[in-house]
């Protein structure tokens, strides 16, 4: 198989688990040196042993992107280390579900932090570092993929502010889109539907028990569906800008 990111480099938040662990794995096989970003080392060196292994290159990058300086130093570290930046995968995010009316507002402003606040720090520090890689070889085009969520399009109740991160993942997206267009960086967002990972388990039990009841025994995404959709993006040739990408279970109505 030719590998179509082979001398590239991509950062990955949230590569601890679930979508992101899928993403970096599939980017390493399509050739990418990838830094991988969290919190829980462990399993950060857990995956960058599996991709070792496999042959391919991997940087772990301890740091919680909501401390606007630990992302950037994440940003900061993968280029010294693996020598540039061509990818950047804001995926790191957090959900908390429930009623708006009473709800802890400490919970708000986490998923802010993470969803919103995280990816816009990982971002600033990116831009300049994808900027000169969008104007060298080997591919003279960089890409930014935000995760954001079907929540981001359609709002839905019991999760008003998620949905309030998501929507704002969506408008970030789409102007940074138009900034940055001219200068070959590529600025994309892949919304998933209902995704069997770790995500719904910091909620209460009780509100697991909702999710469940609401989705029933349908289908769901596994994040291998995700990754498969990232890589789809971030391979197209260089003319070719994928701004937007929605995925749902087949049975998610
Ligand atoms: P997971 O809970 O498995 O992954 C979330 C990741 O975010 C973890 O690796 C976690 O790593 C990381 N993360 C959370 N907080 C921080 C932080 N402060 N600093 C750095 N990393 C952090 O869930 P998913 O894989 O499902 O979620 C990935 C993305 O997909 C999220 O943005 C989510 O909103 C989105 N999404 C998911 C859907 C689903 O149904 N699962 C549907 C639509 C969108 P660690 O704890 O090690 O820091």
């Amino acid at each position: 198989m030719t590998r179509r990111l082979e001398g590239t480099v991509a950062l990955i938040t949230g590569a601890s688990s679930g979508i992101g662990h899928a993403t970096a794995s599939e980017l390493a096989r399509e050739g990418a040196s990838v830094a991988l970003v969290g919190r829980r080392k462990d399993r950060l060196a857990d995956l960058a042993a599996e991709i070792t292994n496999a042959g391919g290159r991997a940087l772990v990058v301890p740091a919680d992107i909501t401390d606007a300086h630990a992302a950037a130093e994440a940003v900061e570290r993968t280029v010294e280390e693996l020598g540039r930046l061509d990818t950047l995968v804001n995926n790191a995010g957090l959900m908390l579900l429930g009623p708006a009316p009473g709800a802890d507002v400490n919970d708000w402003r986490r998923m802010i932090d993470v969803n919103l606040m995280g990816l816009m720090y990982t971002t600033h520090a990116a831009v300049p570092h994808l900027l000169r890689a969008a104007a060298e070889q080997p591919r003279q085009v960089a890409d930014i993929v935000n995760i954001g969520s079907l929540a981001g399009r359609i709002a839905f109740g019991m999760s008003a502010v998620y949905c309030a991160t998501k929507f704002g993942v969506g408008a970030f997206s789409e102007a940074l889109r138009q900034e940055l267009a001219r200068q070959h960086v590529r600025v994309s967002v892949v919304e998933p539907g209902s995704v069997d990972t770790e995500l719904r388990t910091h909620n209460p039990a009780a509100v697991q028990q909702q999710l469940d009841a609401h989705f029933g025994d349908i289908e769901r995404l596994q994040s291998q569906d995700i990754a498969d959709a990232l890589s789809y993006i971030v391979t197209r040739p260089r003319h070719v800008a994928i701004a937007e990408l929605l995925v749902r279970p087949t049975e998610q109505v």
